[in-house]
């Protein structure tokens, strides 16, 4: 990989990254994602290219508006980087065209899936369940575009990721008389295993719960401050989970 590609492909993910943040910013206010141009959510000022940099605009202008100086959300910040690092992964893995696609199309889910569950606790079903059908359809034994276990391996990790969640899901509201895990989780987890397979799973939510001890701190980043109440996006510690075990461990 030199270095030029991958540069180049960084500044992709960054930018993807951006729209990642976009769309996570705009689809739960129901509002239009691809015409409306980009502008301050506090003063309402239309956002020129200077301001659209990715990474760069956000450092440059120490993290606030431009015009009226108001608080940018640190998300974005953290979406270009973390768009950058998959396109990093994405050339590292370096495999044919309509693999990189299928690779940068998981990066680019997940990475959507953890701003949502970041502010908003939701993982759609309309991100969750076509990814479970990605992944069935792009790995060995079906179209063979990434690389990763075969096709059983996959079908099993769809049926363990989702029953062990969901058992749980239930368990605790049998128990606890309120629910202590979204609807969500589960359809994740299947999404997770359709792509890692089922023996990735055990990695994935032990990491995931790791990711979890460090949630005051990334809260503690976003200028809020977590308490013993504070729900716990378990869904964004499993597509982070996700993401490091593809590239320090799959790939
Ligand atoms: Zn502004």
């Amino acid at each position: 990989m030199t270095i030029a590609a991958s540069l180049l492909a960084a500044c992709i993910g960054a930018v993807v990254g951006s729209f990642v943040a976009l769309v996570a910013d705009r689809w739960p206010r129901g509002e239009d994602i691809v015409v409306a141009p980009s502008h301050c959510r506090d003063c309402g000022r239309r956002l020129g290219a200077r301001q659209l940099v990715p990474i760069v605009s956000w450092c440059l202008q120490g993290g606030r508006c431009s015009w009226c100086r108001a608080r940018l959300p640190v998300d974005l910040l953290l979406a270009e980087a973390g768009g950058a690092a998959i396109g990093l992964m994405v050339m590292a893995q370096s495999p044919q065209w309509p693999g990189a696609l299928a690779l940068a199309g998981l990066g680019a889910s997940l990475l959507l899936l953890v701003l949502l569950d970041v502010r908003h606790l939701w993982l759609p079903d309309a991100m969750t369940l076509p990814l479970i059908v990605a992944g069935l359809s792009c790995g060995q034994g079906a179209l063979d575009l990434v690389s990763g276990p075969p096709l059983a391996d996959r079908v099993a990790g769809v049926v363990a990721g989702y029953l062990a969640l969901e058992a749980l899901r239930r368990g605790y509201r049998m128990v606890r008389h309120r629910d202590g895990m979204g609807g969500g989780d589960p359809k994740l987890l299947a999404a997770i295993g359709s792509w890692l397979g089922y023996a990735a799973l055990p990695g994935v939510v032990l990491l995931a719960a790791l990711a979890g001890l460090g949630w005051p701190a990334i809260e503690a980043l976003r200028g809020r401050q977590a308490g013993g109440d504070t729900p716990i996006p378990l869904g964004a510690g499993l597509a982070v989970a996700a993401l490091f075990w593809l590239v320090f461990v799959q790939l």
